[in-house]
């Protein structure tokens, strides 16, 4: 297909239509367009400002901390594992998807005992369920909730399950990896120590980092629990603390990408705008999907406004790499599915799109359904 046809953005790279790495904006590209060193006064104060507006956004003022680290959002998520839960812990996993799963493997690794709540991946995690677990089992310390599950995009609950943690005096850590920036973590209505995300998903600045806003005097208990030098969260902290820099080389670009992203993040209007865009998106997506007579996975009560699960058409002249190549020359990049409750590909909200691109996604996805001939698009 020739450019003419073809949707581009400003540096003619596709539309990412997916959970990440995402489109961002030319400004935060250009922001990288730059060589630091670890020690530069610019950077150290950069580092800082980061840091600090990341706590802003979880409100956490004086109680919590941020500790950035280098890898994609899978490190954080273990370094808050290996960091938060001791060695003689127990951590309840609340499981409704590949990244709940996930958790369990990297128990597995950093050999924290570990036991697992699970619902199916189109149900969101249950507080009565929590409720009675914690009850039945004193020896849980700690329990992980999955914010959005990017499995199926669906929403977990994490105010309500964490007030039921709270009442059992146990301990809570959040993945809001793929929520972030998009969905209220406020920190002075749910109880948690730690929630880790990454840079560049809601925040929609480059891949490569995580970071973790940890409850200070939760974190100041946690010397010695890291199974891993490099995933320490606290020596990652204290050595912040300490000497402004980053332990080990740090992605310069990357936090001059997200200094940049935050910059914008908060122009638009924090996660209420953000939020707002993206919740336009997914409205745009669902109804122009069902109009072409796809069917979502997720009600829209329980879908979170990060990526939608389309159930695959049952008509056999419906084949999915055929038509992801189709949306890919047109410009826009889908993602398959991942769930084992049905057949399924996954479309995104999030990343720097907007109206244009989402109504430009559906007429690219309308003009390959007619091009293979007219499909029902009815799951089976
Ligand atoms: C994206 C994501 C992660 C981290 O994935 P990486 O590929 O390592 O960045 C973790 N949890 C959830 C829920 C996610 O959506």
């Amino acid at each position: 297909m020739d450019n003419a046809t073809r949707a581009l953005s400003p540096t003619g790279d596709p539309f990412l239509l997916t959970p990440g790495p995402l489109t961002t904006s030319l400004t935060v590209k250009q922001a990288m367009l730059h060589d630091l060193g670890s020690r530069d006064t610019g950077f150290i104060a950069l580092n800082a400002r980061v840091r600090e507006r990341l706590v802003e956004i979880i409100h956490g003022g004086g109680d919590f901390t941020c500790v950035p680290l280098q890898g994609s959002g899978t490190f954080s998520v273990e370094a808050m594992i290996g960091t938060f839960v001791p060695p003689d812990g127990r951590l309840l996993v609340l499981v409704n998807g590949a990244y709940g799963h996930r958790i369990v493997r990297m128990c597995g690794y950093a050999r924290r005992d570990v036991v697992v709540e699970e619902t199916p991946e189109n149900v969101p995690c249950d507080p009565a369920a929590l409720d009675r677990r914690l009850a039945a089992d004193p020896a849980i310390t700690h329990v992980v909730v999955v914010h959005c599950e990017t499995t199926s995009g669906v929403l977990n609950p994490i105010a309500a399950l964490g007030a039921v943690v709270a009442k059992h005096g146990r301990r809570l850590l959040i993945d809001s990896m793929s929520a972030f920036g998009a969905l209220e973590v406020d920190a002075r209505a749910i109880r948690f120590d730690a929630v880790v995300a990454s840079s560049n998903k809601c925040l929609e600045g480059a891949p490569g980092m995580g970071f973790c806003l940890a409850r200070t005097s939760a974190l100041a208990a946690c010397s010695g629990n890291s199974p891993s030098l490099s995933l320490d969260l606290y020596d990652q902290w204290v050595t912040m603390e300490k000497t402004a820099q980053w332990r080990f080389t740090p992605p310069v670009h990357c936090m001059l990408a997200l200094d940049q992203a935050i910059e914008e993040f908060l122009a638009e209007g924090g996660v209420a705008g953000r939020g707002g865009r993206y919740r336009a998106n997914c409205a745009i997506l669902v109804e122009g999907l069902r109009a072409l007579g796809f069917e979502t996975l997720l009600a829209d009560d329980i879908q979170a406004p990060i990526i939608v699960t389309v159930k695959m058409p049952a008509d056999p002249r419906f084949d999915f790499p055929a038509f992801y190549d189709r949306l890919s020359a047109a410009g826009y990049v889908i993602y398959p599915g991942k769930l084992t409750v049905a057949a399924s590909f996954r479309i995104g909200c999030i990343g720097r799109l907007g109206t244009a691109e989402m109504k430009g996604a559906l007429g690219a996805i309308r003009a390959a359904l007619s091009d293979m001939g007219g499909i029902d698009c009815r799951p089976g």
